[in-house]
């Protein structure tokens, strides 16, 4: 497994606005921000992409969007709505690879998404 940046960010290597902390999951703040809200949810053992989980995964990604569904329902976000995504590599978007839910809120979303 390669390290990442955010490999690095649940080490406390670098800096990250952190929001969210369980025990298997940290939730930090977009450094660039496509909506008033903008976090990502990471597990803290690293997965690289979607396409790298395996069975043994599951409930490790189960907590993950359970982590960022709880911190919306907190924060007062889930009633008007938010969107949840995960990009997988090259045609998806992907730029990090440590599989990442990024929660967007704040404004009203559109589809397609570009
Ligand atoms: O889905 P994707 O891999 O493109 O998302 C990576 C996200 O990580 C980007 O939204 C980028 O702004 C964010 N990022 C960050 N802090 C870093 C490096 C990347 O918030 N140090």
């Amino acid at each position: 497994m390669s390290d990442t940046i955010f490999a690095k960010i649940v080490r406390r290597e670098i800096p990250a606005d952190i929001v969210y902390e369980d025990d298997d999951v940290l939730g930090f703040r977009d450094l660039n921000p496509q909506a008033p809200v903008h976090v990502l949810f990471i597990p803290k053992r690293a997965i690289a992409t979607l396409d790298d989980a395996t069975p043994a995964d599951a409930e490790l990604l189960g907590k993950l969007l359970l982590a960022a569904a709880a911190y919306a329902r907190a924060q007062g976000l889930a009633e008007n709505g938010y969107r949840t995504v995960i990009n997988t590599n090259t045609h998806g978007g992907q730029t990090v690879f440590h599989i990442h839910v990024h929660l967007l809120a704040g404004r009203q979303m559109t589809w397609p998404p570009g």
